[in-house]
């Protein structure tokens, strides 16, 4: 396998990054994955413009976005597979130990993993502690990921795949890695990104192909919903089956079951040349 590092492309099980790269030691990078299918990156185009805001908001030097589509391009060319995710991690580079950045500008690490198809279907939990919708990272791609690692950590302690977060003021936010949707009397609703989630690509090609609302929704929406569903990079439109302790039977329901339609037929144009 090779990955993409300095410039060009390296053997996986070579390829070396300092010990004290800011991403390793304080968590200070962002990252983006990418779907691709045959060798052809999904909405690569969003996923570069989300990468550059969140290193506008880190404070990172913005990444080239033809250098990152280059190696996007030579990975994918150096390890054909018929699904898999692109990682690209962006970071503060090598630096001093401690919290300054140092002389060294940032890292820049494409790298390729397989991927299976999920099931149409999961359970997700609830988590008790709580999204941060006013944070210095909130909404930003970062690497600062252990909040999410710890929560879905719990999530498969109960069988689920997914937790999701509230906010500090009790409403509905996002997964560790999804978008949340909810189905209200035949209406879509999913949380504003101003209630601190991710703005995902998934969400908004969700959003726009079905016309789901953006609303502020309690975090109990979730125990009176008729149905309930995920969004991501790597679940597409995945119907929930159980949140918490609560069935929902018939899964996915007829308004879930539509939208998984339409994200399947429309995501083929989306592919990236
Ligand atoms: N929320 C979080 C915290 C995520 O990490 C992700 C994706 O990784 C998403 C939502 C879904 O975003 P996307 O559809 O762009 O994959």
């Amino acid at each position: 396998m090779k990955l993409w590092l300095d410039g060009g492309l390296q053997d996986i099980e070579s390829a070396r990054v300092s010990v004290f790269d800011h991403g390793l030691t304080v968590g200070d990078g962002i990252f983006e994955t990418v779907k691709a299918v045959d060798g052809r990156p999904f909405a690569l185009t969003r996923h570069l413009d989300r990468l550059t805001r969140s290193a506008r908001g880190l404070g990172l030097p913005e990444p080239d976005h033809d250098e990152v589509r280059r190696a996007c391009a030579a990975v994918l060319e150096a390890n054909p597979m018929p699904l898999g995710r692109l990682r690209i991690t962006y970071t503060g580079g090598h630096g001093p130990l401690g919290s300054d950045r140092g002389e060294h500008g940032p890292t820049l690490v494409v790298a390729l993993g397989e991927t299976l198809r999920r099931p149409d279907s999961t359970a997700v939990i609830t988590v008790p502690w709580t999204r941060n919708e006013r944070g210095a990272l909130t909404g930003l791609k970062t690497t600062s990921y252990a909040e999410n690692v710890v929560a879905l950590a719990r999530a498969h302690q109960h069988g689920a795949t997914e937790a999701l977060f509230g906010n500090t003021v009790g409403q509905l936010c996002e997964g560790t890695g999804s978008n949340v949707f909810v189905v209200l009397d035949g209406e879509i609703h999913t949380p504003p990104v101003a209630s601190g989630c991710l703005a995902g690509i998934t969400r908004a090609l969700t959003v726009e192909w079905t016309g789901a609302k953006e609303s502020d929704l309690p975090l109990d929406v979730l125990e009176r919903a008729d149905e309930v569903f995920l969004t991501s990079t790597l679940r597409d439109v995945q119907a929930v089956h159980r949140v918490d302790d609560r069935e929902l039977p018939g899964t996915p329901g007829p308004v879930t079951a539509k939208a998984m339609r339409i994200f399947a037929e429309r995501s083929g144009d989306d592919l990236d040349p």
